[in-house]
């Protein structure tokens, strides 16, 4: 913390509808774990987002594994609430990695920074250790949830609570209509642990070399691939036409 407000202090707030969003998020996923039976995972980046899923599950005791990316590059801020995922709630969770050989290569080749060279660099980057872990995450798995919400940028203006993604699986969002003063009440209301980093104005968290604080009003996103124009997303939520509910 920086002496300053943390971040419960900053966006907490009890707003109109939020019993019912938290009824409404809970009842998607105890609808999922019963259609999906042993073959459906929380995947979570370990966000604050990812947080409040992975404590809904608990709390209803829910069958659904819970994983992450280890990309080789996050902040040691969010690798350790792997370990406090555990004590709290007693879940193991799946860490999947990138292949080491191909790390290895693309960084004897490109360097340490390649991500700052191009777009088509950073996205090599981002498809190595990020969307090739990310296949063998969902291998064998029929549905899969994730903490997308709609206010987070505008590139996920329209997250529905439901989709399939491009390779036809289901892919839940159940926080799809909660604000971030949603997040942070339940948070404080249920102390749910976070990444002290969140404290430190970073409302979105990925690899340590692509994630930067934000100043107060930049839209939550804007800390992600701040020196691309491009839409800041990494390829792991694109999908076809939704099938929206
Ligand atoms: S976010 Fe940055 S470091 Fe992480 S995989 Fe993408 S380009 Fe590489």
């Amino acid at each position: 913390m920086t002496g300053m407000s943390n971040a419960i202090e900053r966006h907490a707030r009890r707003t109109r509808g939020f019993d019912a969003r938290v009824v409404h998020a809970a009842a998607l996923l105890c609808e999922a774990a019963g259609d999906h039976a042993g073959r459906i995972v929380q995947v979570s980046s370990l966000g604050v987002e990812g947080m409040v899923l992975t404590d809904l599950l608990a709390r209803h005791r829910l069958p659904v594994a819970v994983a992450t990316l280890d990309t080789g590059r996050l902040h040691a801020q969010t690798l350790a609430l792997i370990d406090r995922i555990g004590q709290r709630y007693g879940i193991a969770v799946e860490v999947f990695r990138p292949a080491e050989a191909q790390v290895v290569r693309f960084v004897r080749r490109h360097g340490e920074r390649a991500m700052f060279e191009s777009v088509a660099r950073r996205r090599e980057c981002c498809a190595l250790r990020k969307l090739e872990p990310m296949q063998r995450l969902l291998l064998g798995r029929t549905a899969w949830i994730s903490g997308l919400r709609r206010a987070q940028s505008g590139e996920r203006a329209d997250v529905p609570f439901f989709a399939h993604d491009a390779e036809g699986r289901e892919k839940f969002c159940p926080l799809a209509d909660w604000s971030e003063a949603d997040v942070w009440h339940y948070v404080a209301v249920h102390e749910v642990p976070y990444n002290e980093l969140h404290d430190r104005f970073y409302p979105s968290i990925g690899c340590e070399p692509c994630t930067r604080a934000i100043t107060p009003g930049e839209d939550a996103r804007a800390g992600r691939w701040w020196w691309e124009d491009a839409a800041k997303e990494c390829g792991l939520h694109s999908r076809p036409e939704p099938t929206a509910t």
